[in-house]
């Protein structure tokens, strides 16, 4: 009886509470929640609302270990900035925020959880792993539910090369074996965030909604669980990021808190991108203000991330995706675009939470040093520490194309890898570079090589054992081969990712003879390749090429692996003595893709065009 009385004195007590305070009326509080636990501990809450005087609301808390530090108001009435302070004996739970807007007061329960401890999440990726790398709108259409939806400016138009084709997440974990089977442990999504832009919104880059997964590629909880998903099967996620510009469409843009979150023009200016201007020693500052500054795109706004407010709702937005999701890594868009020295806090924060994590930055440029002048721990001229791990490494792709297609000469031929490997110094961690053949940026690597398939098995041996972090691009295993020059002919649909689709290359049923070969090739060598530390962490030798064939080593503890690529159009022989380093007195050798047995090394026959993969016994 006592129990009931009690319970019952409770619910009146609740009740009235309830009659006092009503739900505060919002459209959006960013971060909706925040996690005790977190070196970031101090949050800047956005408010919004877009017809009401947010700055009439008094706020105040009164939770154990929180405390309201500061309000900040802005000059749009619509935004209220809440900036509170978590201590670590701060628990996990809901903090009423109440607001008082004269005799009302509205309540908003803002989430505090606690931090993930939980293993698998959060790992970081670096040169055991193979990237690959999908246009979600492209891949595979696995929910036609979502194609066209209601508030979305595009719907699905698949007829239309720059129109939504459907694709999305539900599609992407439908033929996750398939990723998985082929032997890559890592996927890499173009942007999945929000782009409701109204034309050319499939790609990703113009992102409206900084805290929401695209509907039309599915929901938060589906992106969560498709990382899950990829966890459990021992795969990774990494998360394309863009904060240089975001979608004109934005709902910010829509309403901009203050003018100074995007950079202001009296009429349109463009960036040059001019990516040079940044590391130039003698750069002139009109040039490096119109490349930083400038818009991306008519479409795409530049952010400022010098306004300090904006500045901390990117970096928690960044921390939020992390935690959030589970994340294993970022692939930053436009790298030099943004402030740079925001990036360098940005990129500070997030390894002062999480130190395991790993991001590369886009630098397109075909030149060794200005890339490297944003890997962490160069020593610049201008004293510039950018605290970035991995760069996107465009000059080696450069290399690898021309070396495939020319004939072998003093600096021709092959002798553009050996080159190219060969001004490594220049990286702080030339392993920790992104390697590539080919992305959604550029003509696809099979239509590089002119459709030659010992080219294109050549190229894949030379990505897969020599340094760095490959990434292959969807597709790239079933012969895909568009021209850049026609832009969207490398961001097709995969063929069988459609229900209305005539083939079905997902199957080996549904691919051409062609096609399986490339597919059985690039599974075997990738799933090799899964469990060579050699590999991944081997050192690397390598000799000057002499008649267009290049040959390096890699050697770990007692193994070594053997490359020899021959790039001439017709067999040679080759006498070892001369690599006798790198051979090291071993006398046989183990082909890793045919399991053939050379029990004498002191001589090679090497079949014209062809990239031979020895495990030196
Ligand atoms: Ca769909």
């Amino acid at each position: 009886m006592k129990k009931i009385l009690s319970l019952l004195f409770a619910l009146i007590a609740l009740t009235s509470y309830a009659q006092k305070t009503l739900p505060l009326p919002i459209d959006r509080v960013e971060p909706q929640n925040w996690w005790v636990g977190m070196k970031h501990h101090d949050v800047q809450v956005l408010f919004y609302k877009h017809d009401a005087n947010l700055t009439e609301y008094q706020p105040s808390l009164n939770y154990p270990g929180v405390t309201l530090k500061e309000v900040v108001k802005v000059e749009n009435p619509h935004y209220l900035f809440l900036n509170l302070q978590i201590s670590e004996s701060a628990q996990a739970g809901i903090i009423p925020i109440q607001f008082k807007l004269g005799k009302k007061t509205f309540t908003h329960s803002y989430e505090l959880k606690n931090k993930s401890t939980a293993k698998n999440r959060i790992q970081g990726f670096d040169a055991k792993d193979v990237l690959y790398l999908i246009m979600p709108d492209r891949f595979a259409n696995g929910d036609v539910k979502n194609d066209s939806l209601p508030g979305f400016y595009e719907g699905v138009h698949r007829d239309k090369p720059f129109g939504r084709h459907g694709g999305d997440i539900k599609g992407i974990s439908d033929h996750l074996d398939f990723i998985k089977e082929l032997g890559v442990t890592t996927l890499w999504l173009n942007p999945i965030l929000e782009n409701n832009q109204k034309r050319e919104s499939y790609h990703g880059y113009a992102i409206t909604d900084f805290y929401k997964v695209d509907k039309r590629f599915g929901s938060n909880e589906e992106y969560v669980a498709l990382i899950e998903k990829c966890h459990a099967n021992g795969m990774k996620m990494i998360q394309d990021m863009v904060i240089n510009h975001m979608g004109n469409y934005n709902w910010l843009m829509l309403d901009l808190p203050e003018k100074s979150w995007v950079h202001q023009f009296p009429e349109f200016t463009r960036s040059n991108y001019r990516s040079e201007a940044v590391s130039d020693p003698y750069h002139s500052k009109s040039d490096l203000d119109k490349m930083t500054n400038g818009w991306f795109d008519k479409t795409m706004p530049d952010v400022n991330q010098s306004n300090p407010l904006f500045a901390n709702y990117l970096i928690q937005n960044t921390l939020w995706w992390i935690e959030y999701a589970g994340i294993d890594g970022i692939r930053m868009d436009t790298y030099p675009y943004p402030d740079k020295d925001f990036m360098a806090r940005w990129m500070q924060e997030i390894l002062n939470d999480y130190p395991q994590f790993n991001v590369v930055g886009e630098v397109l440029v075909n030149s060794k040093p200005m890339i490297a002048y944003w890997q962490q721990n160069l020593i610049n001229k201008d004293g510039y520490q950018s605290h970035l791990p991995s760069v996107i490494d465009f000059p080696l792709t450069n290399a690898v194309n021309a070396a495939l297609n020319e004939k072998g000469s003093w600096d021709g031929g092959l002798s553009r890898l050996y080159t190219n490997i060969s001004q490594d110094f220049i990286y702080p961690d030339p392993n920790g570079n992104v390697t590539f053949l080919d992305n959604h940026d550029m003509s696809r690597y099979f239509h590089n090589v002119g459709r030659d398939m010992n080219k294109f098995k050549m190229g894949l041996i030379f990505l897969l054992t020599t340094r760095g972090i490959p990434e292959l691009y969807y597709g790239t295993e079933l012969l895909m081969d568009g021209n850049y020059s026609i832009h969207p002919t490398v961001r097709m649909d995969v063929p069988g990712g459609w229900k209305e689709d005539k083939v079905n290359s997902f199957t080996v049923a549904g691919r051409t003879k062609e096609q399986n070969e490339a597919y059985d090739f690039m599974k075997q060598l990738l799933n090799w390749r899964k469990n060579k530390k050699v590999i991944h962490e081997g050192k690397l030798l390598h000799f000057i090429p002499e008649d267009n064939i290049y040959i390096y080593f890699r050697s770990l503890g007692n193994e070594t692996v053997m490359v020899i690529m021959n790039g001439n159009d017709s067999e040679k022989k080759l006498p070892t003595a001369r690599f006798a380093e790198g051979v090291q007195g071993k006398t046989k050798a183990k082909n890793a893709m045919t399991g053939e047995v050379i029990q004498n090394l002191s001589e090679l026959t090497l079949p014209a065009m062809t990239a031979l993969v020895l495990e030196l016994e």
